[in-house]
């Protein structure tokens, strides 16, 4: 590391480390600063799912395809209680048309293009293709209780955050309800079918996702609607997943008017602001959405969801070396969150998976856990949180950076 890569904030004061790019170039406006890109471009979208519409439309367009209504209800059965959309297992429905009825209400949306599993089979991540060739994440994760799955929401991202592969290749587009729902679909087949963890240790026949988190490639709020209406199908118990709305995790980099809107809705999902740092001079470097709304508007925000909706918010913070863990922001962020009241939120700091000689590197263990105290010293609850599938998940997006790689040096085109 050069002495300019890290620079003290105060002659005597403590190491800086600024954020960077490493190993691309980030995309910038015509005032220099990172590009944000908030339309998604209309085409590649996939064709209409049973799971992109309401119980209504399901109804309708069963109708349209030649079909009594009824058997909306029968093609909602076998895909979200028996996770398929293979006509051969419906054999409830009648022969002549069965085909026709499925490939129009359940067309095929992701094909696994790679899976990679650590910690004894319990992490498992997927790599799917979308139909017009996009490459999305989904991560699965056993811990003791609960199941959760990483889903994505976008193809790419254009929130163009410096240190995250997928934000680097912009927004391909916004995925469809249906292809959100799909990964959950998909996931509760494979443990049902005993594919996560070894079977013989754990698991039994009705087990499920019962946990979501708006965390893998994309920014939710920025492909709002599909992603309501992905959640509101996780949530419908007799139309849908029947998932409990607490155990789904909508997060954000801080688009504040739909954090309100979000607020609005009467649907209690867990909300969670990745703020990563308590002040604008380096959060403007860091998530360059913050050049939009500041930190203080983020976190008003996120206090008006706890106010609207009784759910405490949790705040991501990923513990970074000499960026953005020193002690003092510790106190800044405890100061912040203390101003807009008690018990309403809670911090999960995580240390970056770590990238030796990156300027994005996992803060040491000492250091964490001062930050960590300092937070719960002054009221302010706070977790360290493990990093499941390190040795898989190196960054948001890496598999797909890592397969497009491949197929380039391979002349296979990505696109
Ligand atoms: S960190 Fe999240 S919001 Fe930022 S570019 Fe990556 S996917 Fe987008």
């Amino acid at each position: 590391m050069t002495e300019s890569e890290s620079t003290p904030v105060r002659s005597t004061g403590p190491r800086q480390v600024r954020p960077r790019t490493e190993g691309w170039t980030q995309k910038l406006d015509a005032d220099g600063k990172p590009l944000l890109q908030f339309a998604a471009p209309k085409k590649g979208m996939p064709p209409v799912h049973l799971a992109d519409l309401t119980p209504d439309e399901r109804v309708a367009k069963v109708k349209e395809l030649g079909m009594p209504g009824f058997r909306a209800a029968q093609l909602e059965k076998h895909y979200f209680q028996h996770y398929t959309s293979d006509p051969a297992h419906m054999t409830d429905l009648p022969a002549s048309g069965r085909d026709e009825l499925a490939a129009g209400m359940l067309p095929h949306l992701l094909t696994e293009v790679r899976r990679l599993e650590t910690d004894r089979g319990d992490t498992i991540k997927f790599l799917w293709k979308l139909h017009d060739g996009a490459l999305v994440e989904s991560v699965l994760m056993r811990y003791t209780g609960r199941i959760t799955l990483c889903v994505s929401s976008q193809a790419g991202c254009g929130m163009n955050c410096p240190f995250c592969a997928t934000g680097q290749a912009g927004l391909t587009r916004n995925m469809s309800a249906a292809e959100i729902v799909e990964q959950v679909v998909r996931a509760n087949r494979l443990i049902a079918e005993g594919g996560l963890g070894d079977p013989r240790r754990v698991g039994h026949e009705d087990e499920r996702v019962t946990n979501i988190v708006f965390m893998g490639m994309g920014e939710p709020l920025a492909n709002y609607n599909r992603v309501m209406q992905a959640v509101r199908t996780m949530v419908d118990k007799k139309h849908g997943l029947g998932m409990s709305a607490r155990g789904i995790t909508v997060s954000t980099v801080g688009l504040v008017p739909a954090i309100n809107k979000l607020a609005a809705e009467d649907i209690p999902v867990t909300f969670a602001l990745s703020l990563h740092a308590p002040d604008d001079l380096l959060r403007d470097e860091m998530i360059p959405i913050n050049s939009r709304w500041k930190v203080d508007e983020a976190l008003d925000a996120a206090r008006g969801y706890f106010e609207k909706t009784g759910r405490r918010v949790s705040i991501e913070y990923a513990l970074i070396k000499d960026m953005n863990d020193h002690a003092w922001r510790a106190d800044l962020l405890a100061d912040k969150l203390n101003a807009r009241g008690r018990g309403w939120v809670h911090v999960n700091p995580i240390p970056l998976n770590p990238t030796p000689g990156s300027v994005w590197t996992a803060s040491e263990v000492p250091v964490q856990n001062e930050f960590v105290r300092r937070l719960n010293e002054a009221g302010i609850p706070t977790t360290l949180r493990d990093t499941r599938g390190k040795e898989i998940d190196g960054a948001c997006g890496q598999l797909v950076a890592t397969e497009e790689d491949q197929a380039v040096a391979a002349g296979v085109p990505t696109d």
